[in-house]
């Protein structure tokens, strides 16, 4: 439906983008209930530093395992969500959730962060900073463990009050990171103006790069922009060695992609942190740490 509105502008009738088709509808008076009953379930995919070669965090990706449908793709529910007042209790159990599991990493000694996708309509809603103030405090976090992915249009639809709670969150020492740069309309005025940390290139250039040289343009000239802005790069959908092979090669800072590792629970996330030749520091950190 996103895809789809951005695309053109207007849009014909189709039921399959239709949110208020009876799949849809079905759907959505499912979610309600799936928060309640546990079907949902965050998987974590890590993200690596490039120039140290570490998984320094992960992001959160939500999963929906519906008794009947079975597995629902956040890309198939979230659009539909999003339209709906529901996203406001979808993002806090995401957020206490993936909050939650931060907790338990320290413990544990391992330290990284975490990062949690938003909708427009959390980067627009003025309690979301309070909110992250006070899951923070709860589980004893400082803001720097949680990271908060944003889009380009979430903040293009509202600068103004984007901006406001973006500098909200910024003081809580919470990291910013625009998601899928480079498939919404952006103002590189405003990217300048907002305390945003990270830009994470969207995989389908980095996906494209190798065969097509308009991709690799677009994929180097974001990463001299956004470092000249001071600005970190993630780049998404890394598949292979050769990919990652050129995005070292064009000073890109951190990756993330199924090469690396796929979104796991957390039962597999710990696995793949004790066999990873991006987590040799992690196990250090756990051996040594009092826990
Ligand atoms: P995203 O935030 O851009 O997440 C990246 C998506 O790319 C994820 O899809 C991930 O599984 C997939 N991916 C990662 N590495 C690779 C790769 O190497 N190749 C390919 N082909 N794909 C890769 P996923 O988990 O299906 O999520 C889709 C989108 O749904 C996310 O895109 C995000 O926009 C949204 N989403 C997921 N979880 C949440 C959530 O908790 N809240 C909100 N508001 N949105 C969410
Ligand atoms: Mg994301
Ligand atoms: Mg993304
Ligand atoms: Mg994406």
């Amino acid at each position: 439906y996103r895809a789809k509105k951005d695309m053109c502008g207007l849009s014909l009738y189709n039921a399959e983008y239709d949110p208020h088709s009876p799949k849809r509808l079905a759907m959505m008076s499912d979610l309600g209930k799936a928060i309640r009953e546990q079907q949902l379930t965050l998987f974590y995919q890590p993200k690596v530093n490039l120039k140290t070669g570490q998984c320094y965090g992960v992001e959160a990706l939500i999963r929906w395992f519906h008794p009947t449908m079975g597995f629902v793709s956040p890309a198939e529910f979230i659009p539909i969500v999003e339209l709906t007042s529901l996203v406001h209790p979808l993002t806090s159990w995401v957020l206490d959730e993936a909050i939650t599991q931060a907790r338990v990493w320290k413990n544990e000694g391992l330290d990284f962060s975490v990062a949690v996708n938003l909708s427009a309509r959390n980067l627009l809603d003025d309690n979301l900073p309070s909110l992250v103030r006070r899951m923070l405090y709860q589980h004893n976090l400082p803001g720097n463990a949680l990271d908060l992915e944003i889009t380009e249009s979430a903040i293009m639809t509202d600068p103004a009050r984007a901006l406001r709670n973006l500098d909200e969150l910024h003081e809580l020492g919470v990291g910013l990171s625009v998601d899928d740069f480079g498939t919404g309309y952006s103002s590189l005025a405003y990217l300048k103006r907002l305390p945003i940390h990270t830009l994470k290139i969207d995989n389908s250039f980095v996906r494209q790069m190798l065969e097509s040289h308009r991709d690799d343009i677009i994929v180097k000239s974001t990463i001299q922009l956004a470092h000249n802005l001071e600005i970190n790069v993630v780049a998404e959908g890394v598949e292979d060695q050769v990919l990652l092979d050129r995005l070292m090669a064009m000073g890109c800072d951190d990756a993330q992609g199924y090469f690396i590792g796929r979104p796991m629970n957390a039962e597999a996330l710990a696995d793949w942190i004790n066999e990873s030749s991006w987590c040799e520091h992690l196990r250090h950190s756990k051996e040594e740490s009092p826990d």
